[in-house]
């Protein structure tokens, strides 16, 4: 299902004046319409409802959730069947997002928030599952443990594409990092690297260690305990799918000298705290940085939609399949 993804030697005359070296992994191009750490997190997912004889998976998400969109369309390939519980207006149904979704064959039912707030909740699951009986329910982002093997294959990969010090990768839910955390603990003492994650939402202030606890969750008891990894909390830009018009352009500017795409949701928002670390002397010389690029520029088409961006200015979202 999965061919390794590429990785990519990136230049930028900021790296070149602070002598760092920076790789990019390309988990953007796994898949035309399926993000790439969702496509990595579903896959032991869909295998697993696959394997127990279930009639699809049912999800949770936002109105432009990359996870929706890769979840529908995984499972239309799979030939499974999908529901989402989305927050939101069903008048949502007709955005960029949804309206893929849905051509995929997935079934969306529109949630207030209240009812959204609940989709952790053993009482509500219990009555979800009850409504759809034959189905196995994900949370949302796909962050569960299944999620974790599919994350770590990366670092399998990237033992054999390249030597390296530091992973970067963005945090929404803490799937992704944690399937990362397992893999690297797992590897030989003097072979293991720096994990750093960026967060990509505001933390509550009174749980700033909200995503750190969210990773651990997902961590078996003998990975909670060790790990060279962090996650860094002050470059949200405001929040989450928020961004700050300085730091778009930035965005912008990088992917242009580099030649790669960004969004300004997750992977734009890793590339801000590059930027900043390493004029912050953050990194020692010689440092070799790999970036894990994610994907999600799905979402570009939908923040264009709601006038967010200029679509100019930005790389053109992947071209949808015909209908
Ligand atoms: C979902 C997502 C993330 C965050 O992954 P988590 O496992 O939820 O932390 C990062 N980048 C992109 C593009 C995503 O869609």
């Amino acid at each position: 299902m999965l061919t390794k993804s590429l990785l990519q030697t990136l230049s930028h005359p900021i790296f070149t004046k602070h002598q760092i070296s920076v790789q990019i992994k390309r988990d953007d191009l796994i898949h035309p319409q399926i993000s790439g750490n969702k496509w990595r997190k579903l896959k032991y997912n869909i295998e697993y409802a696959k394997k127990q004889k279930l009639a699809g998976i049912v999800s949770f998400g936002g109105s432009y959730s990359n996870h929706i969109h890769a979840l529908a369309y995984a499972c239309y390939q799979q030939k499974i069947k999908s529901v989402a519980i989305i927050r939101g207006e069903a008048s949502n149904g007709e955005n960029s997002t949804l309206s893929w979704a849905k051509h995929w064959g997935m079934e969306l039912h529109f949630v207030d928030r209240k009812t959204y707030r609940k989709r952790d909740d053993a009482n509500y699951l219990a009555q979800l599952q009850q409504k759809f009986p034959d189905y196995f329910i994900v949370p949302e982002g796909g962050s569960n443990t299944l999620a974790l093997p599919g994350m770590a294959e990366v670092i399998n990969e990237l033992e054999q594409q390249t030597q390296f010090d530091t992973l970067m990768v963005p945090v929404g839910s803490g799937g992704t990092l944690a399937g990362l955390i397992t893999a690297d603990n797992s590897l030989v003492q003097n072979k293991q690297h720096q994990l750093l994650g960026i967060a990509v939402l505001k933390q509550p202030k009174e749980h700033t260690d909200y995503l750190d606890k969210s990773v651990r969750r997902l961590l078996s008891k003998k990975h909670q305990q060790k790990g060279n990894w962090q996650i860094l909390s002050q470059y949200h830009g405001g929040g989450y799918a928020k961004f700050k018009l300085e730091d778009a352009q930035r965005i912008i500017d990088f992917s242009q000298i580099t030649g790669v795409p960004f969004e300004p949701i997750y992977s734009g928002k890793m590339i801000i705290a590059l930027l900043d670390l390493i004029e912050a002397g953050y990194f020692a010389k010689q440092h070799r940085i790999v970036l894990l690029h994610t994907g999600g520029l799905q979402g570009l088409a939908g923040l264009a939609e709601q006038n967010k961006i200029t679509v100019n200015e930005w790389p053109s979202p992947p071209e949808p399949p015909v209908r």
